[in-house]
């Protein structure tokens, strides 16, 4: 039997929330985050993403965007409690639900007409919470993400099994799971910018350049993603980390690197609406040998500064570095939100 899964997504959630609370804001250019000039922007609503703003962005570029825009402050506490709510209506449906993050999530309803499932959630949301969501149907994580994506705010998008080729073909490359810039570079050089160019690739040339990846873009180009909606905690942490071509001594040239994993972890983690409390900064030497040094912070936070200035010093402070390094890398973890009775998946 085919599986039935739904995505859950809200829209605008942060500000959603507060355009609910205080009807005044309704229609106009609600920024949640983004108050200082080194914060970045959590949510915009709708209203805002009209001159440009966007979720990530700093404060300071919004600002110029659009002065006019109402600036909030992050109220993560009243999010967390709407977040609850909203998982307790999804709880009615079935019990086997994945958080993505705090306004997001799989559920798998095989068995039931995912079509009415999907209705009666979005229905509870709103007359329960006054707030919309989009919801994407179809046979799989994959695609029901991508569906969830297709018509927001409020929608509502079944991607059928007969219809899956046809409606991945014109799609960029970067709509697959997983295929972030560096990934996109390398396909183009292959003349593949669409998912319908991976479809019409030789498998074989593929997974000859790519190894496992190929195959996993391939699959997923027709669609196919076996992987369950799980509802425990997988792996709650994320990095990034490189090794380098050639043993390194440059301290100037680590500390750039890790300024550039803490920019893009940051992007990740407001991108997921959450916040992180620890940073490990990881070192392989040139005899192979790998050390951890780990910070514990008080307040959490997706700040690219903060992420930065604690793994730059956690590399001056706590390692003892004589000799060359091959590899060195961030990983953030205690990932915050939603908190109980479900605690976030993120697998990245
Ligand atoms: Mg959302």
């Amino acid at each position: 039997m085919d599986r039935a899964i739904i995505h859950v997504d809200m829209d605008a959630f942060f500000a959603s929330i507060e355009q609910r609370d205080n009807p005044s804001l309704i229609g106009k250019p609600v920024i949640v985050g983004g108050i200082s000039d080194r914060g970045v922007v959590c949510t915009a609503s709708y209203e805002a993403r009209r001159y440009g703003v966007h979720s990530a962005m700093a404060g300071k570029i919004a600002r110029r965007l659009c002065p006019q825009g109402i600036y909030l402050p992050v109220n993560m506490k009243k999010y967390k409690e709407v977040s609850k709510e909203i998982y307790k209506i999804f709880k009615r449906y079935s019990d086997v639900i994945e958080p993505v993050s705090i306004d997001e999530a799989f559920i798998d309803v095989t068995g039931q007409d995912p079509l009415s499932v999907a209705k009666t959630i979005k229905k509870d949301i709103r007359d329960e919470l006054r707030l919309t969501a989009s919801i994407g149907i179809s046979i799989n994580k994959f695609l029901a993400k991508l569906a969830s994506d297709i018509e927001k705010p409020d929608g509502l998008t079944i991607i059928r099994k007969e219809e899956i080729i046809d409606f991945l073909r014109p799609l960029p490359v970067n709509k697959i799971w997983g295929v972030g810039p560096r990934m996109e570079r390398e396909l183009n050089k292959l003349g593949i910018y669409y998912i319908g160019d991976i479809q019409a690739y030789d498998v074989d040339v593929l997974i000859s350049l790519f190894g496992k990846r190929g195959r996993e873009l391939y699959d997923f180009s027709y669609g196919i993603d076996l992987r369950p909606v799980e509802n425990h905690v997988i792996n709650q942490s994320l990095g990034e980390e490189e090794t380098f071509e050639e043993d390194i001594e440059d301290m100037d040239f680590l500390i750039h690197k890790l300024k550039t994993f803490s920019f893009n972890l940051s992007n990740k983690l407001i991108s997921k609406d959450s916040l992180i409390k620890t940073i490990t900064v990881k070192i392989k030497y040139s005899d192979f040998r790998v050390e951890t040094r780990s910070m514990t912070l008080n307040i959490p936070t997706n700040d690219p500064d903060t992420i930065f200035n604690v793994s730059k010093g956690i590399l001056l402070t706590k390692f003892n570095i004589n000799k060359s390094i091959r590899l060195i890398g961030i990983t953030l973890s205690n990932l915050i939100y939603p908190e109980e009775p479900f605690q976030l998946s993120m697998k990245l």
